[in-house]
């Protein structure tokens, strides 16, 4: 599955007006901080013709594999992002342009959706994190916090009347 998404745009270049919907999968790594996206990315939508070239305009969707980076939850998030990506007989310089009467729109698709990982994600604003003393992750069992006693022969007894 992986490889290109390639779009023929036939005779749309010089077309003002008219379009081609298409749409695509392809299976993609990508990774920043604790997001992943490792697994298929669908996009759809259309191209356009210009008088010198084509528009695509499309929505590229993928899973993103999320770590919380206070307290290391995971979870899986959609997330679908607009695309815009302008295509002409000659190649930008980020490579984009129609070779060979085709696109491809897996280019564009990929490099936003790497724009679009969270850097820094956390399972919601207020995540508590983890004791760094004892791991405990503070959000589900509010931990009573370590004074200094955990040495002394009262901790012992201590642990017994609580148990
Ligand atoms: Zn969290
Ligand atoms: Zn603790």
């Amino acid at each position: 599955m992986t490889g290109e998404i390639v779009v023929p745009i036939g005779n749309l270049i010089g077309s003002p007006g008219k379009e081609r919907s298409f749409s695509g999968r392809q299976s993609v790594s990508l990774r920043l901080g604790e997001s992943t996206i490792d697994g298929p990315m669908s996009v759809v939508g259309t191209v356009h013709g210009l008088p010198d070239g084509v528009m695509a305009e499309f929505r590229a969707l993928a899973t993103v594999h999320v770590i919380c980076t206070k307290c290391l939850t995971k979870w899986d998030e959609e997330i679908s992002i607009a695309v815009e990506q302008y295509f002409g007989v000659i190649p930008d310089e980020d490579g984009f342009g129609i070779a060979e009467g085709e696109i491809d729109v897996s280019l564009p698709a990929r490099a936003e959706l790497a724009l679009a990982l969270p850097a820094a994600p956390v399972c919601r604003e207020d995540c508590l994190g983890l004791c760094p003393t004892c791991g405990t992750d503070l959000n589900s069992d509010p931990c009573d916090g370590h004074e200094d006693d955990t040495d002394s022969p009262f901790a012992v007894l201590k642990d017994l009347f609580d148990s």
